[in-house]
């Protein structure tokens, strides 16, 4: 019988395994589809085993939230309610319903992304929540590039953006000034998208990675690196449809 503990807001259940084997010692895993097993030695108390649980509920928690959001790589996307999306690096869950009176609408409320339509079908809450995430990146990018303009000694007068959606690239800067930027960038955390923006901006400068070039990034953005990684490592993720 399954059984479960709370850790925060949280419900985390668990199947418990005797195991004759093990003599002292109680055995977690997490299996690939998210259940987490317990493996008990015979002679445990039930406190035991629940002290032992608690004790390693941080670790459970983590390793539960790693995995779905794996699974939730692999998995298309569905553009239903409950499924998670996310907008300047935080989760939202979709909230879809139907409003013949209405006109079509995305609102962010709370921890959900709104949709509101006359009809629901999943293309057509795709295609809104796209034409959203557009919407938002262009003005959100606009507001940044405007402000560290400011910042920056040789750009005078803030470039101009637009939005190019490409497979694994985040931004470019053509040779006459326009900065190219990715519209699901507006996905990622705002410090990974105030990274892109320095860099594409340091191309005004510097059109080539030369090492004049990471030397203005260098000056610009001191932790730079870390911030590429951190980007690096939610591509898939962000990128995915
Ligand atoms: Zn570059």
């Amino acid at each position: 019988m399954p059984q479960s503990f709370m850790y925060g807001d949280h419900k985390i259940s668990y199947r418990l395994t005797e195991n004759p084997s093990l003599r002292t010692k109680i055995r977690i895993h997490i299996h690939s589809d998210g259940i987490v097993e317990v493996e008990i030695p015979p002679a445990k108390t039930p406190e035991d085993i629940t002290k032992a649980i608690y004790k390693r509920a941080r670790w459970i928690s983590n390793r539960l939230n790693e995995n779905s959001v794996v699974r939730a790589n692999v998995l298309p996307r569905a553009y239903i309610s409950g499924e998670t999306h996310f907008y300047l690096g935080r989760r939202y869950q979709l909230k879809v319903s139907e409003n013949n009176e209405a006109p079509s609408s995305v609102k962010l409320k709370g921890g959900h992304i709104q949709i509101i339509l006359p009809i629901i079908d999943s293309a057509a809450v795709k295609h809104r929540l796209n034409v959203w995430y557009r919407d938002r990146a262009l003005e959100y990018f606009q507001r940044r590039v405007e402000s560290l303009s400011s910042n920056i000694p040789w750009v005078e007068v803030a470039p101009t953006i637009k939005l190019f959606s490409m497979q694994k690239q985040w931004g470019s800067c053509s040779p006459k000034g326009t900065l190219h930027l990715n519209p699901w960038l507006v996905r990622a955390p705002r410090e990974c998208i105030e990274y892109v923006i320095i860099h594409e901006m340091c191309h005004l400068k510097e059109h080539n990675h030369s090492k004049k070039f990471y030397r203005l990034l260098d000056q610009q953005l001191p932790n730079w690196r870390h911030l590429k990684i951190k980007l690096d490592g939610m591509a898939e993720l962000l990128l995915s449809e």
